[in-house]
């Protein structure tokens, strides 16, 4: 399967699309990271510096209000029902953002709202000499009797016309208010803004335990490691921003701050979890992988069907170029193409033709071949027979020749040897042979040795081996037969023999002698015993057999 061309485009593809697409990934994340969070920074340092002059302007409106009414020359008079009315006034200014309105005398003597009266005791701002030089002033949130909640007094001198002070005319701003107004704030999600004063209490805070208790501090705090760093910055710059630790929540946090004009040494802070502002980051690659797996599986497809239409006719003509070669055909089907393909199938096709014709030639000669070897080795074990017989007979009487006889008799020796029967040999000379060919001719002598020969072959059985010793002489092997019966036979052929006509001799005799072989006695000393028999006959007056 993966040795197919499709699998391997696949692959390839695939793990090319892999890489792109990680590739993407990691630029988008090194990239967009860092442009993320300048952006973030931005958007939060705009909004702090935005919502911080939001609020000066609040209590520059406030100012303005109460120096309206302090400017009124009944006001400086002191005159009572005005003053009540001015208070009354000022609430309804306020539009509920103040819960008292107070005015001091220049004895320190307090009237509110509400009909209250007081001799002032607190330190802050109600005295003439802390006005000097001030147009108004706003205190850090307090805790007075009469309101009984966190407020801050935002206060204006009254003065006559040598700018002596007469009285101050005040507003009580209750940290709600503040606190709703901050919390108006449209804010990035995990957002919110907090306000701290002069002296660095946290004035608004989304967590209210907060509000009143925690202050700003310019040394490491475990529980927010890193925060004083920025605590140092508020104290240098109008707004900035910075990266702390949130150990009680585990979270890194970004945060940005802005100085409130109007109130000074207050800060307003706007913090943000550093991973919600990443979180836009790792939507980013998510739809990015989205899409990509998307774009990814949707090439594949195309892929696919693309290598299957191009590899398809390559599996057809590797099918039919193997059946082709397997059942010997002649002929390829030509894909009808003008590709490449189509130009191979051509070439696989007149290749085969060629192949076809060059075997089938082969094929002719190699039969025809075969024939001739087929031909010639049937001579060649013709002649070799001829030859065989040649070399082992005797060319004029047709018997073993004194060769053949001798290997043939090892393998009667042993024959015996191994059942125990006994075998005997006999040796044969015609006697005064040498007279008939000196009376006769050579050839007469040839012809009755032939005739003697054939006579000699007559009388013994197929079993038993003749053979032409030399001359005129002969020696016979008969099997499983002892010196006894061998003399009688033999007997029986000579006299036969010797009443024969053997035209033109007159009268043919042989002598013989015979001998059977002894245990192990080697075939020398057997054939010596029997020719000694032989020659014993020839000295007893020749026609006639000695048994040894
Ligand atoms: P004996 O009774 O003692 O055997 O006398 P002989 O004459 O038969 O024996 P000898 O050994 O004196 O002579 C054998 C003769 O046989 C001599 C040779 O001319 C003749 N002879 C041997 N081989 C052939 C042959 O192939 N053809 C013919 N025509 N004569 C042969
Ligand atoms: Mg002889
Ligand atoms: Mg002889």
């Amino acid at each position: 399967m993966f040795h197919s061309i499709k699998a391997k485009v696949i692959t390839i593809f695939s793990l090319v699309m892999i890489a792109f697409t990680s590739v993407l990934l990691l630029t988008i994340f090194i990239n967009e990271r860092d442009r993320v969070l300048d952006l973030a920074l931005e958007n939060s340092t705009k909004i702090s510096k935005m919502h911080a002059n939001l609020l000066s302007q609040e209590f520059a409106r406030y100012v303005v209000m109460l120096k309206m009414l302090s400017n009124n020359p009944n006001t400086k008079l002191g005159d009572k029902p005005t003053i009540a009315r001015q208070l009354k006034r000022l609430m309804t200014m306020g539009r509920g953002n103040f819960i008292n309105a107070i005015y001091v005398d220049k004895n320190l003597n307090l009237t509110d709202v509400l009909g209250n009266t007081n001799k002032v005791t607190h330190p802050s701002f109600m005295r003439a000499e802390q006005w000097v030089g001030k147009q108004y002033n706003i205190s850090v949130p307090v805790i007075t009797r009469f309101e009984k909640t966190p407020v801050i007094m935002v206060g204006v001198p009254i003065l006559d016309t040598q700018n002596n002070w007469m009285g101050t005319l005040a507003v009580a701003v209750p940290l709600t208010i503040i606190s709703a107004k901050l919390a108006e704030i449209k804010l990035a999600k995990e957002s919110y803004a907090w306000l701290t004063d002069s002296n660095g209490l946290m004035v608004s805070h989304p967590n209210k335990s907060f509000i009143m208790k925690n202050k700003l501090s310019m040394t490491e705090n475990a529980d927010y490691p890193g925060f004083y760093k920025i605590v140092r910055q508020t104290k240098l710059q109008n707004d900035g921003y910075g990266r702390y630790m949130d150990a009680t929540l585990n979270e890194s946090k970004i945060v940005t701050f802005s100085k409130v004009d109007y109130l000074p040494g207050w800060t307003l802070f706007v913090t943000t979890k550093e991973s919600e502002i990443f979180h836009d980051i790792y939507t980013i690659m998510y739809d990015v992988l989205v899409t990509s797996i998307i774009l990814m599986v949707i090439f594949l497809l195309l892929i696919s069907e693309l290598s299957n239409r191009i590899t398809k006719p390559i599996v057809q003509l590797t099918k039919d170029v193997k059946a082709s070669v397997k059942d010997k055909k002649s002929y390829l089907k030509i894909i009808d193409s003008d590709d490449e393909i189509g130009q191979l199938s051509k070439a696989f096709h007149d290749s085969l033709q060629k192949i076809h014709s060059h075997t089938t030639h082969l094929e002719q000669m190699v039969n025809h071949r075969t024939q001739e070897i087929t031909d010639k080795n049937l001579l060649l074990n013709q002649q070799n027979e001829k030859l065989e017989q040649l070399a082992s007979k005797d060319p004029l009487t047709l018997l073993y020749n004194r060769r053949a006889f001798s290997a043939l008799v090892d393998k009667e020796i042993s024959r015996a040897k191994r059942h125990h029967f006994p075998i005997t040999l006999v040796i044969l000379d015609i006697d005064h042979f040498k007279k008939i060919n000196d009376e006769f001719g050579h050839n007469v002598g040839d012809d009755i040795l032939c005739r003697f020969a054939d006579e000699l072959s007559l009388n013994m059985r197929k079993e038993n081996l003749i053979c032409r010793w030399g001359g005129e002489e002969f020696v016979i092997l008969i099997p499983e037969a002892t010196s006894t019966m061998v003399f009688k036979h033999i007997e029986e052929v000579r006299q036969k023999i010797s009443q024969m006509s053997f035209s033109p001799v007159e009268k043919l005799t042989f002598s013989a002698g015979i001998a059977t072989l002894r245990v192990e006695e080697p075939f020398k000393e057997w054939f010596q015993r029997a020719d000694s028999a032989l020659y014993q006959a020839k000295g007893a007056g020749r026609n006639c057999i000695i048994t040894d």
